[in-house]
């Protein structure tokens, strides 16, 4: 007879297991993201909060591979598959500072992945081999100033004139437009069309009539610029044109797909970090004779945390798992965004709040942390965009 299993087996919290979507390799490329995500940036973070972090940062990255990670080796990529994005995303977040995160994220996951999808091999040359080498920087221009969650309601316009097309709009909110050498930009190409009348352009930022406006303030992602921007009859060439002209629409909500996955993969990232961070506080901070992780409500609000961000990786991964292998999944990375975004927020609530004081204070992180996590639930699509998508895709 055997010993029952129950006299055996025993729990092992610490045990750690990878998930199935990751391999050893992910497991190194992890670590020495890790490195050089602890020893090169971090130590800016508080800097590039007031300065906002310099565009050598791209350079150094690209030398690194960083920018390419998920790229054919023809355009200079390491040839890696998607979740080597996911990786970076998660490790960058161990910059603490959430403004230069995303402003990786945009050229590595916004910009980049529809010129390597839809651009000519000439686009692929100019724009995506020197984006990758970290020597172009990009940006991504959807939102206007009368045009958010509505992107059809856009009016940046885009008229042929025999081999050029004429630019005329703004976008507002733009992150790495000031510094940007070339922008994916959106615009209706044939206001009668409806969504077939919407078409996507590479413009080049130094071009006659492309007028960088305010840098404007804002809540947290300090360490990241944001644009608005006017085009005043910019003249572009032909083959400016990124993709099909009038699919442009269908064009941007696919890589919004790509930009909702890698937020909801950094948020989950994130709300680990500020987790493992506020139960080191709560094991250390006593009062009333104890350390404060031992009174019962919250040890409670770390076993609420835990399993939420639990659940959201696992939505993550999943849904990772089905867009690496080519679904298109558009209900569940809307699932994945609008959860991983609440959970993030609500998470990073809860780790201000075991902080006590000290969590209102600047040199704990947790308060810019704080800070920079709310943009989730408005960026990349907003909670209640999220949510329309998800209803509606049930025939609501
Ligand atoms: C720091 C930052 C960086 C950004 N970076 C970029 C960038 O690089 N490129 C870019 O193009 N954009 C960028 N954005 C813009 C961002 O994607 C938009 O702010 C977002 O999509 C929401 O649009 P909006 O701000 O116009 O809000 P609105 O669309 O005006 O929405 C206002 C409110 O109304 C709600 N609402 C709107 N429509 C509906 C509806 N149908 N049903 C229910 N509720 C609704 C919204 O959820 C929201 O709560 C950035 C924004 C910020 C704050």
């Amino acid at each position: 007879m055997g010993t029952p299993a129950a006299d055996v087996l025993k729990p092992d919290f610490a045990a750690s297991q990878r998930h199935f979507i990751f391999t050893e390799e992910h497991d190194r490329l992890r670590e020495s993201i890790r490195a050089f995500v602890t020893k090169e940036l971090a130590p800016h973070a508080a800097e590039w909060e007031e300065s906002t972090f310099p565009d050598s940062v791209f350079r150094r990255m690209g030398e690194l591979g960083l920018l390419g990670l998920s790229f054919p080796e023809e355009y200079s990529g390491q040839g890696g598959d998607y979740y080597c994005s996911i990786v970076l995303a998660e490790e960058m977040v161990h910059a603490d500072c959430g403004g230069l995160a995303m402003g990786v994220a945009v050229q590595t996951d916004m910009v980049t992945p529809p010129i390597h999808v839809l651009g000519t091999e000439e686009q692929k040359q100019r724009y995506l081999v020197p984006s990758i080498a970290g020597q172009k920087i990009g940006c991504l221009g959807i939102t206007e100033p009368d045009a958010g969650s509505d992107v059809s309601g856009i009016r940046t316009r885009a008229v042929r004139d025999g081999d050029e097309w004429v630019i005329d709009g703004s976008k507002t909110f733009i992150t790495n437009g000031h510094r940007a050498d070339y922008i994916v930009l959106v615009t209706k190409t044939d206001p009668d069309a409806g969504h077939d009348g919407f078409s996507l352009f590479i413009v080049d930022m130094d071009l006659p009539g492309v007028v960088r406006e305010q840098r404007l303030q804002k809540l947290g992602m300090h360490a990241s610029d944001t644009a608005l921007l006017a085009f005043e009859g910019v003249r572009v060439p032909a083959d400016a044109l990124l993709g099909e002209e009038g699919k442009g629409f269908f064009h941007i909500m696919w890589e919004l797909q790509g930009e909702r996955m890698i937020g909801a993969a950094g948020c989950v990232a994130a709300a680990q970090k500020a987790f493992d961070k506020t139960l080191q506080y709560a094991l250390e901070r006593k009062a009333f004779g104890r350390s404060i992780g031992h009174f019962q409500v919250i040890r409670h609000k770390f076993a609420d945390m835990a399993t939420k961000i639990e659940a959201a990786r696992q939505l993550v991964y999943t849904t990772a798992w089905r867009f690496a292998n080519g679904h298109y999944p558009v209900r569940e990375i809307s699932m994945a965004k609008v959860y991983a975004a609440r959970m993030a927020c609500e998470v990073l609530d809860e780790c201000l709040q075991i902080h006590g004081g000290a969590g209102y204070m600047k040199e704990y992180g947790i308060e810019r942390a704080w800070r920079d996590m709310r943009l989730n639930r408005i960026g990349a699509g907003t909670d209640e965009i999220m949510l329309d998508v998800i209803g509606r895709s049930y025939g609501l």
